[in-house]
């Protein structure tokens, strides 16, 4: 009992703090590679009783599958490695009384098709198998699904969590077997990373300005004021005119289990008349060509000090990593449309400020990332804010309200 107060909450993310970014292009070229060869889903149905139920899955040919029990809401995700699928209906609510009340199919990635259950009591698979086609009938996946008592499920739901990804060390060793029984009171933990440094200047600007060095002062204020707020411990990428290649930064704010990590940046365009701040999520779909362009501009930061492009993550890794991924993503927003609120009454933004890029440095999957890009060296008006005092201050004022904004309404309703 003592120790669920603990771990409960954390073992997605402990497991996942040392998932590696690295040594990634091959899947991604042997996913692109199968994906021409990949079978359709071609039906999806499920069968229930109180007691049972059975997944039928219609495929085009055979092909690979992965099981995982999810917990909140109680479901199981089922993957198959397939192109596309052809359902008349994605969500199907199941009128028979059962174990399962919903079933959602949806396409994953583009090499798996996702089946979700939503279970209306504690269930676990029993058997699952593929068929050859035989006859008239085509590959099918089968499903066999019996009730589970609750702790049965709780224990699926933590081994799979586990399996899942790269076992990371006992980074809560320390935390004591007995422990108290109040919850600890602990600080979310903010890592800012000022954009750039050392060999990298990013953009500059006529007389030697340069945006490592904006964006570090503007992150020392930034991080003043979060710590004065005695509500957040934060921590910067770099304290001075470092070089950190981006696969650094990430996994900095992945080694601490950093809450948020917030990207700084005053890069330039070459349309001078381009300004405002905006905040960038990541996604592989630019808002529009120059945030591409930008992004593919930052991604090679790495190339100036003579280090290889990183390799983005594939997006489907595997069904928990994809899961979480996509609640990154949708947090990562959440606290871009946070930030964009607060800036929106004290600096000139970008027209649709919150936009989305495909930046390599937000690709941490267990930390809602932003890239703030606090405007434009290539646009005058832009330049003469970011070197004052005061426009620095008041930015700095504001960004550190929507990250408390975002907090606020990430406090779990009871
Ligand atoms: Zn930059």
């Amino acid at each position: 009992m003592f120790k669920a107060i603990h771990t409960f909450l954390l073992p997605l993310l402990v497991c996942l703090a040392l998932f590696s970014a690295g040594s990634t292009a091959q899947e991604t070229a042997a996913a692109a590679a199968a994906m021409a060869g990949l079978p359709n889903v071609m039906g999806v149905r499920v069968t229930a009783t109180p007691d049972r139920a059975r997944l039928v899955i219609d495929l085009a040919d055979k092909t690979e599958f992965a099981l995982v029990s999810l917990s909140g809401p109680d479901r199981l995700a089922i993957d198959v490695r397939a192109a596309t699928f052809t359902v008349p209906e994605p969500v199907v609510e199941v009128t028979e009384a059962g174990v399962i009340s919903q079933y959602e199919v949806q396409q994953a990635g583009p090499d798996r098709v996702r089946t979700i259950l939503t279970l209306s009591a504690p269930a676990q698979v029993q058997q699952a198998y593929v068929l050859a086609p035989f006859e008239d009938q085509p590959a099918r996946l089968i499903v066999d699904i019996i009730a589970a008592t609750p702790a049965e499920f709780a224990a699926n739901v933590a081994k799979d969590a586990v399996a899942s990804v790269t076992p990371a060390p006992a980074v809560d060793s320390s935390t004591p077997a007995g422990g108290s029984e109040l919850p600890i009171a602990t600080r979310p933990l903010v890592v800012i990373d000022p954009g750039h440094g050392g060999i990298d200047s990013g953009a500059e600007a006529p007389g030697g300005i340069k945006e490592k060095d904006i964006v570090l002062a503007f992150a020392l204020k930034l991080q003043q004021l979060l710590v004065d707020s005695g509500r957040f411990d934060v921590a910067l990428t770099r304290e001075d005119d470092t070089y950190l290649r981006l696969e650094e930064r990430v996994a900095l704010a992945r080694a601490n289990k950093a809450d948020i990590f917030i990207s700084i940046h005053a890069d330039s365009f070459q349309q001078p008349e381009i300004r405002g701040a905006s905040v960038y999520t990541r996604d592989e779909n630019a808002t529009d060509v120059l945030d591409k362009v930008l992004a593919d501009k930052e991604n090679r930061t790495d190339v100036i000090a003579g280090f290889a492009m990183p390799q983005m993550a594939p997006e489907v890794v595997d069904i928990l990593l994809d899961l979480m991924r996509r609640e990154m993503r949708h947090q990562s927003y959440t606290l871009a449309q946070s930030i964009v609120h607060q800036l929106e009454a004290s600096v000139e933004l970008r027209r649709f400020p919150v936009r989305q890029a495909d930046f390599f440095v937000l690709q941490a999957p267990d930390v809602p990332s932003v890239l703030v890009e606090l405007g434009f060296l290539s646009n005058t008006d832009d330049m003469a804010n970011l070197l004052q005092g005061e426009w620095q201050g008041r930015t700095a004022e504001a960004l550190a309200r929507g990250i408390s904004s975002y907090f606020d309404g990430m406090v779990a309703p009871e």
